[in-house]
């Protein structure tokens, strides 16, 4: 026998994770929602396979955190096991970004209130900052996954079907109506090769 790399842990690991296009679209939605966001924009390309991008209004990332962002168990939402008790965010284990990092090409915009101008993070397959460069985006955070499973030919066969891949852009549809009526004010879009499918913003009525 002998001992896995450790980029192959990670690409294993990570993919187990981020199973598929609807999984990055679920963490980087909770991510928004936890980061406070009132307004979620969601963009897929060839049903998400050559990039997905989600986008909120939500606090950003402070420039300081931005090295640890996408590395795997830094997280700001909990320091120690005893915060479990009282947990009100989704995420809380600090691995969906460093996760897709592994699995696909990502790039992070974000602007806190405090900043300026935002700032565009590249990020390589650990999570760490490859380049950044200022950016236009207002504030918040906008995350683009490309190529997502491009080094995992074994999950990538299984959306070789166009089947299989409107399959996905439906549970996506699907899981964004679930956000949508857990979260009635919130404003939601999704758009497949720039063609709007889905808007929501549902106003209760009593
Ligand atoms: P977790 O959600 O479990 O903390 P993630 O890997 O999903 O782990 O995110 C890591 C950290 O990056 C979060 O704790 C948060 O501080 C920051 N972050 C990620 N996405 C966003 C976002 N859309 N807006 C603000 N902060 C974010
Ligand atoms: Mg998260």
């Amino acid at each position: 026998m002998k001992q896995l790399p450790a980029d192959t842990v990670r690409l294993l690991s990570s993919s187990q994770v981020v199973t598929s296009v609807v999984s990055v679209v679920k963490e980087l939605m909770e991510n928004s929602l936890d980061a406070g966001a009132s307004s979620v924009d969601v963009k897929l390309e060839n049903f998400g396979l050559d990039r997905t991008e989600v986008r909120d209004n939500g606090c950003g990332i402070k420039a300081a955190d931005a090295p640890v962002m996408a590395v795997r168990h830094f997280t700001s939402k909990i320091s120690s096991h005893e915060d479990l008790e009282c947990l009100e965010t989704y995420g809380f284990r600090g691995e969906a970004l460093g996760s897709i990092c592994a699995v696909a090409e990502v790039t992070v915009t974000t602007k806190t209130e405090e900043e300026d101008v935002s700032t565009q993070y590249t990020l390589d397959s650990s999570g760490g900052i490859v380049s950044q460069r200022p950016s236009h985006l207002g504030g918040g955070t906008s995350v683009s996954v490309a190529k997502l499973f491009g080094k995992l030919p074994v999950r990538r066969q299984f959306f070789s079907s166009v089947r299989k891949r409107k399959e996905e852009v439906r549970k996506v549809q699907d899981l964004l109506m679930a956000f949508a009526i857990i979260k009635p004010e919130l404003r939601l879009t999704l758009a497949h090769n720039k063609v709007r499918t889905c808007c929501f913003k549902m106003i209760p009525k009593f």
